[in-house]
């Protein structure tokens, strides 16, 4: 799954070309919205909160009392977003895409997109108020985040740095990176981390605007690029959302 750097390049992607002009197509084709039509409207900027993004734009009329409107995104675990040039073949199956958003130099498409809503911009602190500090976001503080990850100080804290209303941005790699990085167990309980020190590294290690490509040094490893032991892949989270936790067994003892 995209985590918030991907994201990060994905919003960039989107706002580099669509921001500034007008929609001359709107292709909704998720059934909830399958006869909205946003053609008109100016495409005013993408950001991303987290995994989530926000196409936000202001329509050339009042619908349902606004012109301000966002277009909510999620990758969930397949999705993608392709910025094409207008007529360009698609790289994917029509049948895959979910929402088209065509402006005169340039078509994105969003394939196999796992969320795609519309709501009125005012209301996207209300969709997005749950998600705690969004580690490449503005309001990024390490300290609100350690409080939220030591609410529950039995939960291992791998599980804890996934969760989004604790910290927003963060999923499998990133998670295994910051505990290998502290040389914590990704089974240690939150409260028996130093939790500030755990999170204080991670806009620098995921700043997509530092690294053309993130520097693992556990995730996706065979063997530990500190002591070269085995990397070991272990299963933590509630049963029926169990997520792999890569760490090394020696760097980060039980
Ligand atoms: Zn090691």
């Amino acid at each position: 799954m995209p985590e918030g750097d991907a994201v990060w390049r994905t919003a960039r992607r989107l706002d580099d070309a669509l921001s500034g002009q007008v929609l001359t197509r709107t292709d909704f084709r998720v059934p909830r919205l399958a006869t909205v039509d946003l053609s008109r409207a100016e495409v005013v900027a993408t950001v991303p909160r987290g995994k989530h993004l926000l196409t936000r734009l202001r329509a050339d009329r009042e619908l349902r009392g606004t012109r301000e409107w966002s277009v909510h995104t999620h990758l969930r675990m397949d999705g993608s977003w392709r910025v094409l040039r207008p007529g360009q073949r698609w790289p994917r199956p029509g049948h895959q895409a979910r929402l088209v958003l065509a402006v005169p130099s340039a078509q994105a498409v969003g394939f196999l997109l796992g969320v795609v809503e519309l709501l009125p911009t005012e209301r996207e602190a209300a969709l997005l108020g749950h998600l705690g500090p969004d580690v490449l976001g503005a309001d990024w503080d390490p300290a609100a985040a350690a409080a939220r990850l030591g609410a529950d100080p039995a939960r291992p804290v791998f599980d804890a740095l996934l969760d989004q209303r604790n910290l927003a941005g963060v999923g499998t790699m990133w998670a295994a990176e910051l505990c290998f990085a502290a040389r914590v167990h990704p089974l240690r309980p939150a409260g028996e981390v130093d939790l500030e020190a755990l999170v204080a590294p991670a806009p620098a290690r995921m700043d997509p605007e530092r690294y053309t490509r993130p520097e693992l040094r556990v995730f996706g490893h065979k063997a530990c690029t500190r002591c070269l032991s085995t990397i070991r892949v272990l299963k933590v989270g509630p049963a029926g959302r169990r997520r792999d936790a890569h760490h090394c067994p020696t760097c980060q003892p039980a």
